[in-house]
């Protein structure tokens, strides 16, 4: 039985439901009224529940389809402004007990380079990381109690959030790592994580069995009740996310949604993000195995369709797509992206020799950071290094009850111009700064708010003169 408030992975993420969700939308697809409906709805910009955005995901009517991205765009200029998050990632151990038949890091595949970082290593990595000018990262491990146990990620990120090289620091680290208990997700709190971040992959529970044959990974109801007991463990920012390719993609979508309707029923706060991987060429996997692949078009469908129906939910695309897709989805939605990233052990200090490749999948982008940032603003958008949220213990509900009374607005943007403007003083090369530096005075003057924006001059004076670390 359907039960968004349940604490049950079956109750609320009932298959039937879903099934259901799906063939409404299919008959309704082409219910003129009904879609006139559900776009006015959206256009309150109050987000839309899964039944009604299935409805939109199905319907084929290019120009239901141009509204909606409109719309999209639209969302995403009022929430998120012309502002994009940079993050990057670091692997720190690809040993997995786990069998998921889409990933090279797979327990079964033997040739496949293992590797773990030491700490000694992670300072090196990061201060590889610092030096391109990464302020925020996303931890990333593979599942196994002998080689990676809680202890060994959080004296990790002990070390990450240790390191201050020249004018770096990593101010913030989100973590991707396997489910796990109560407790251990307490311990990550309090060694002060930004985002925990799990991937569901598939909401399919029989497909998602059937993917994950070994490990504790096969357990579906412990994976998809994850985020509870994060949120038990005093997490309140939680990172959804499933891998478009393994089940159907509007099977997946409404699941998605529900998991966020949840997570809001439940604990008072939906997801802090969503991350929209497609599944990658690596080593072992060939995506044409799975042959639920998406196109490009219905990608960026889904990403738009994100956009509406969570607006407060910031969305997260990786160096897995290349910069063509990356450009028309950042127009539709995406608010964070990773740059020059690294999917391999290590890496960033100096890159694997290709005998012995640890990578989880191939990357699509491989700018650097310097290419990355440049074309952003070419673009006219704001690379932002902002990690003030968190630092200032604006997380959970607090964040999206200044989200949502449109607030965030008036810190998100100085705090963009002021983290480009440490990135331009400390890490750009000469044309990137200086196409940055004629960005941030023209953006200064949409600051609207008078005070604020005196302020923000007046830091980013101070950045000039060395000074690093203001916030709003
Ligand atoms: S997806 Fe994660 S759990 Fe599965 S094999 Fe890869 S690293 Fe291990
Ligand atoms: S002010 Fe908060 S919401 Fe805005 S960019 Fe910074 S961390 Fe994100």
């Amino acid at each position: 039985m359907y039960d968004p408030k349940s604490l049950k992975a079956e109750e609320f993420i009932s298959h039937e439901e879903i099934l259901e969700t799906l063939s409404y939308a299919e008959k309704n697809k082409n219910n003129k009224e009904l879609v006139r409906a559900i776009l006015d709805k959206a256009k309150e910009r109050k987000g839309l529940p899964h039944r009604e955005a299935s409805v939109l995901l199905a319907c084929e009517d290019p120009e239901v389809i141009a509204e909606m991205y409109d719309l999209a765009e639209q969302i995403k200029k009022d929430f998120y402004g012309n502002r994009i998050v940079m993050f990057a990632p670091l692997y720190l151990s690809n040993y997995c007990v786990n069998g998921c038949v889409y990933c090279p890091y797979h327990a079964k595949n033997k040739h496949i380079a293992r590797k773990k970082l030491t700490q000694d290593e992670i300072v090196k990595e990061v201060t590889a990381l610092q030096d391109m000018g990464h302020k925020r990262l996303a931890i990333e491990s593979g599942e196994d109690p002998i080689n990676n146990p809680i202890e060994y990620i959080l004296e990790s990120i002990r070390t990450i959030y240790s390191i201050k090289h020249r004018n770096g620091a990593i101010r913030r680290v989100n973590v991707n790592i396997a489910a796990t208990t109560v407790e251990n997700y307490r311990k990550l709190k309090e060694a002060g994580i930004g985002t925990y971040i799990l991937f569901q992959e598939t909401y399919h529970k029989e497909s998602y069995e059937k993917l994950h044959p070994t490990g504790p990974k096969h357990n579906y109801a412990y994976h998809t009740e994850a985020m509870d007991r994060a949120m038990e463990g005093g997490i309140d920012d939680v990172g959804l996310g499933v891998l478009f390719g393994l089940e159907l993609y509007k099977y997946e979508f409404a699941g998605l949604l529900m998991h966020a309707e949840h997570l809001e029923a439940v604990h008072g706060v939906g997801p802090h993000t969503i991350s929209v991987p497609r599944i990658k060429r690596a080593d072992d996997i060939d995506p044409s195995a799975f042959d639920n692949g998406i196109d490009d078009d219905t990608f960026a469908k889904i990403c738009a369709l994100i956009r509406i129906s969570v607006p407060y939910t910031g969305m997260i695309i990786s160096t897995r797509e290349s910069k063509s897709v990356r450009e028309k989805v950042i127009r539709l939605g995406v608010s964070q992206i990773s740059g020059a990233s690294r999917t391999s052990v290590g890496g960033y200090c100096e890159p694997e020799p290709e005998d012995d490749n640890s990578a989880q999948f191939d990357v699509s982008d491989n700018r650097t950071l310097d290419e990355v940032v440049h074309w952003l603003m070419d673009m006219k958008y704001i690379p932002s290094f902002c990690t003030a949220c968190y630092r200032e213990g604006r997380t959970g509900d607090r964040f999206m009850s200044l989200c949502k009374a449109g607030q965030i607005q008036n810190c998100c943007h100085p705090n963009a111009l002021m983290t480009l403007k440490e990135y331009l003083m400390d890490y750009a090369s000469p044309d990137t700064r200086k196409i940055g530096e004629a960005l941030i005075q023209s953006e200064l003057q949409n600051i609207p708010k008078e005070k604020v924006r005196e302020i923000c001059a007046d830091h980013l004076e101070k950045i000039e003169e060395g000074i690093r670390d203001f916030r709003f």
